[in-house]
């Protein structure tokens, strides 16, 4: 459901339903008023809509699309077993005539064979994986995003959980990110879609039991990185996690405020949100499944830490105006983490995980935190700010503090579309992983293999530590020399006990992308399915001080 109605209270009328008001400092309270935030109040978002899928051990009648994945030509007899030997006649002809190459993502339509209107045939690739065939069925979703009337999917010869695979994939491509078109938008495709399986029954049930929920999941995420910041601000962001997971079993959210925070002594998040009219919040989404193995799980939480800057104008270190209207989507490690925990919370999962989102907007302003400012984090550690556009590992810290010891995490996981560099150092093909615990470390690597959300571990050298030496404080929040990533992940983990197992991820060159053949410009929702097979497999890594990394 998008949210957009539940927003459309006065500004005013929103803090008081939140009871906020006599918490705020009279200068906050009167920029509040005058923050123009009621032109977003008329923005409404289209709905989002999926095609009803369901699985069936046969076709019906030929009628409208046919979805053929396929790895070479030679699949076809085992796919299309449950189709006339005519109709598979047909279909080998047609496809003998057609160039193509059964590459990984790609499709091409055949037209008036078998009796089906169209048939889009999709490349599996070779030795085809879950997020292969979940790509798959992402390159039928996109392609058939508006082709009306029913679609019937071939999954014969794989297994059950490769056919809920596939029906993810065909929901997850059927994901539109122009939100606000009022024109020259494609009405919803009306048909649904059927999944032929071998295992009919046993593919519904993997697909009930967890695919939609990570296609709602992945709605959710992508949906809110995609929302510009007049819509979407840590107040917000904060109504929007609480109607997603309304009636989620489980679930507990805890919202701290700022007089929350100023108890709290956060004062690195509450100086990077100081210059906006539009005040911080740390959101604590905790997801107790009903049988989490207390081997896995006794000694705590799985925290997942999400940088939330809703937009990043750099503050005072303003940025260029080049391209800026893209850092509406510096918040997608919040979105990340909150939405793994509700793909988690959706398919009761069991495990017990809890997602804290560090959510500020970055202004520059009279009342904003300059360069040379010290700001002193939860654990009583002082940080010399050098550029104000370094604030997403300055929001962080206090959120890891309080994962750390407030809720005693047995592991923690930050993702953060934290620094340019890591687009240097990886292009897109991989997000960037810094640990100094080497099994969270191995584990986060084999969910990036088995999700198809690819990462590649990056060093923590010592030297970090000399180039982020203040002589006014204990740390400074920019580093000297060329490894900008590095040294942002080891301020980061500068705010976790040693000996608490912690990893970063920095996201900032994958979470968004243009157009492609399973998903249209903007959010990729990068995180979601990587942090919802990790905590999902799992395993106690030891508290003990980390050595790796280096
Ligand atoms: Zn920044």
């Amino acid at each position: 459901m998008r949210l957009s109605a539940r927003l459309s209270v006065a500004p005013a009328a929103l803090v008081v339903a939140l009871g906020l008001t006599a918490a705020l400092p009279a200068e906050a309270q009167s920029r509040r008023a005058a923050a123009p935030v009621a032109a977003a109040e008329l923005t409404r978002a289209a709905p989002a809509t999926h095609r009803a899928v369901t699985f069936a051990a046969a076709p019906a009648a030929p009628s409208g699309t046919l979805v053929l994945p396929l790895s070479a030509a030679s699949d076809l007899d085992a796919r299309a077993a449950t189709l006339s030997s005519d109709a598979r006649a047909a279909l080998a002809a047609g496809l003998k005539g057609a160039d193509f190459g059964y590459g990984k993502r790609k499709s091409v339509s055949l037209y008036g064979l078998g009796g089906w209107d169209r048939v889009l045939v999709v490349g599996l690739g070779a030795d085809a994986s879950a997020a292969d065939i979940q790509d798959a069925g992402a390159a039928a979703g996109r392609a058939l995003g508006a082709q009306a009337g029913e679609l019937t999917l071939l999954a014969s010869g794989l297994s059950a959980e490769a056919a809920s695979e596939l029906a993810t994939g065909l929901n997850l491509g059927e994901y539109r990110s122009d939100l606000y078109r009022t024109t020259g938008r494609d009405k919803p495709a009306p048909g649904a879609a059927t999944v032929v399986a071998d295992d009919a029954s046993g593919a519904s049930a993997v697909f009930a039991g967890r695919g939609r929920a990570l296609v709602e999941a992945m709605t959710w995420a992508r949906d809110i990185s995609n929302e510009p910041a007049n819509v979407v601000y840590p107040e917000s962001f904060v109504a929007r996690a609480r109607a997603a997971f309304a009636g989620v079993p489980g679930v507990t959210i805890e919202v701290l405020d700022v007089p929350a925070m100023e108890r709290l002594g956060m004062g690195s998040i509450l100086g990077v949100g100081q210059g906006s009219p539009r005040p911080p919040r740390m959101l604590i989404v905790r997801y107790r499944g009903q049988n989490a193995p207390a081997e896995v799980f006794g000694a705590g939480p799985v925290a997942l830490l999400g940088k939330g800057i809703t937009f990043d104008s750099g503050g005072v270190s303003l940025k260029p105006g080049s391209g800026m209207g893209a850092m509406k989507m510096d918040m997608s490690g919040a979105a990340g983490v909150v939405g793994a925990v509700l793909a988690l919370a959706k398919s009761a999962a069991p495990v017990d995980v809890v997602a804290v989102a560090a959510l500020a907007e970055n202004m520059p302003d009279g009342g904003a935190i300059r360069p040379g400012d010290v700001l002193t984090a939860m654990n009583g550690r002082t940080i010399e700010v050098i550029s104000t556009d370094a604030e997403g590992r300055l929001v962080l810290a206090d959120a890891m503090v309080y994962a750390d010891t407030r809720l005693n995490a047995a592991a923690i996981v930050d993702v953060a579309t934290l620094t340019g560099a890591i687009s240097t150092a990886l292009g897109s093909d991989y997000a960037g992983l810094f640990s100094r615990h080497d099994s969270l470390s191995d584990q986060l690597h084999a969910a990036g293999e088995a999700s198809g959300e690819r990462l590649w571990r990056l060093p923590l050298h010592p030297n970090y530590v000399t180039a982020t030496s203040s002589p006014i404080a204990d740390i400074k929040n920019a580093g000297e020399g060329g490894a900008g990533a590095g040294t942002g992940a080891h301020f980061i983990g500068y705010f976790a006990r040693p000996e608490t197992p912690w990893a970063h991820l920095d996201i900032a060159n994958v979470d968004t992308s243009a157009a492609n053949d399973v998903k249209p410009a903007g959010s990729t929702g990068w995180s979601v399915r990587l942090l919802e097979r990790f905590v999902r497999d799992y395993r106690p890594v030891a508290r003990e001080v980390g050595t790796g990394g280096s």
